[in-house]
């Protein structure tokens, strides 16, 4: 597999090959259309005005005057009628040129040479140093026919200014790709740090490190790579914390169970003995249906929206029916419950719903202390309903209410440590509020009181 930052290198430096390329044949198109004739027509105007002066002035001494000519930049061959020729300036690479033109010059016709180049050489044709590449015009100098073929010197006339910007064309293309090599290396760099971060995570690594503080996608990128390697962290312990909770909540009825099985084989204990160990054993087991059958619940809420069986209902009506099946315990515990339920219809899941106020109402009761009070009320507002349960119990602690909806959860306190729970119902309620859009919140001072506020919205009516 090839790397990513061979791959970036080679497409860069391809990219600027093949932006070379098409800039050289636009540049190209350019020359041949517009500039060679243009250079043709300025050639020929110099070569006029060359002979148009040894024309008029038949006195010139015409070796002296070509010659000067050529030290002004120029490559001259002049040939007259009689076929003697001679050559001005630095020399042609390629002599040759067909009789036909010479005496078509002689003639008195002029010779476009440039203009005429072959298109195949590209630009380069302007360099090539021909005597075809030339301007061929006739003069008559002491009554002899003469004809003169002209063209710049082309390495004269390439200055110190032209060499700078060679120069700077070739530095320009060889720096841009050393600075490719580099920055790419520093583009790819964090990209392979997240692959082995990415490793690191999947052997269960997740203290992995990473450069966030870049303002460009990849650091957006490695940011919400952290975060998503903190969340999964975090399942990761809640679901081990799960795991023991289960299994330490399992293993204690059960090995009670074993406990006080044993000790009824026994057949020294007395009757009394017995009917106390059953009762355990009973109470044990009974413990052990309700967290399981709590699990089931969670494990199914946590499966989302599709087990929602949501219908319009009264949800006055139902509370104050839960409240009468409460009606012996709160009696029995000497606690003075009132209500204020009024008659609003809702739009929810019956079933589940009523698993929130049992246990909202079973934890008032079992928290409160002894002739303590417990107040219900229902309240109905434009968007939603506010159903609150507040006790005169032993309250909690701002660290417990932080901690109250989390799984497992059981604050320990002298007085909870006494009363049978499994620390799930709490989050069960929050489980199936949220799955119904609504929120609960929780407001408690240590030792006076706590008061849970659901919020239900009545959009979905
Ligand atoms: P549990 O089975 O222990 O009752 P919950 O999830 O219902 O589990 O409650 C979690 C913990 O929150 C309880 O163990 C208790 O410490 C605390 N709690 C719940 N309701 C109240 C309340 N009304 N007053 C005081 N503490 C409460």
């Amino acid at each position: 597999m090839k790397s990513l930052y061979v791959k970036f290198v080679v497409v860069t430096v391809g990219i600027m090959i093949l932006s070379s390329i098409l800039a050289f044949l636009i540049s190209n198109a350019y020359y041949q259309q517009k500039l060679k004739p243009d250079n043709d027509s300025k050639i020929t105007k110099i070569a006029e005005s060359v002979t148009t002066y040894i024309n008029e002035n038949s006195d010139t001494n015409l070796n002296v005057y070509l010659d000067h000519i050529s030290s002004i930049g120029y490559q001259l061959y002049v040939i007259d009628e009689m076929g003697e020729e001679g050559y001005w300036g630095a020399g042609f690479r390629d002599n040759s040129l067909p009789v036909s033109i010479k005496e078509l010059v002689l003639n008195g016709n002029t010779y476009h040479g440039i203009l005429n180049f072959p298109q195949e050489t590209f630009v380069t044709g302007f360099f090539a140093n021909e005597l075809k590449n030339t301007i061929g015009v006739p003069f008559t100098h002491n009554e002899k026919k003469y004809a003169l073929f002209i063209r710049p010197d082309i390495k004269l006339l390439f200055n110190e200014m032209h060499l700078l910007f060679g120069w700077l064309l070739i530095f320009t293309i060889f720096l841009s790709i050393v600075m490719v090599i580099f920055s790419t290396k520093y583009l790819v760099k964090p990209i392979s740090k997240l692959t082995s971060a990415t490793k690191s995570l999947s052997n269960g690594h997740f203290n992995v490190e990473l450069d966030i503080n870049r303002n460009d996608e990849l650091g957006e990128l490695s940011n919400s790579f952290l975060s998503m390697a903190r969340k999964l962290e975090q399942m990761d312990d809640v679901r081990k914390e799960f795991i023991s909770n289960i299994s330490h909540d399992i293993q204690s009825p059960l090995s009670n169970i074993k406990g006080y099985t044993k000790l009824l084989e026994n057949g020294s204990i007395s009757q009394q003995e017995k009917e106390q160990f059953v009762s355990i054993i009973h109470d044990e087991i009974s413990r052990l249906s309700n967290l399981t059958k709590q699990l089931l619940l969670l494990a199914s809420l946590d499966r989302g929206d599709d087990i929602l069986k949501k219908k319009s209902f009264n949800i006055g009506q139902q509370i104050k029916e839960l409240v009468r099946s409460y009606q012996w315990l709160v009696g029995e515990e000497g606690i003075m419950l009132s209500y204020t339920l009024p008659d609003v219809t809702v739009f929810g899941d019956p079933s589940l719903l009523n698993t929130v106020w049992d246990n909202l109402l079973s934890n008032a009761i079992k928290y409160n202390n002894p002739g303590g009070s417990i107040v219900i009320t229902l309240e109905k507002r434009e968007h939603s309903i506010f159903v609150r349960f507040k006790d005169t119990g032993i309250g909690l602690n701002s660290v417990e209410i932080d901690r109250i909806f989390d799984r497992f959860y059981r604050a320990d306190t002298s007085r909870t440590r006494t009363i049978e729970g499994t620390g799930l119902g709490l989050s069960i309620v929050w489980t199936i509020i949220k799955l119904h859009d609504g929120d609960i919140q929780v407001e408690s001072i240590e030792n006076e009181g706590t008061m849970f506020v659901v919020e239900l919205p009545l959009s979905h009516n």
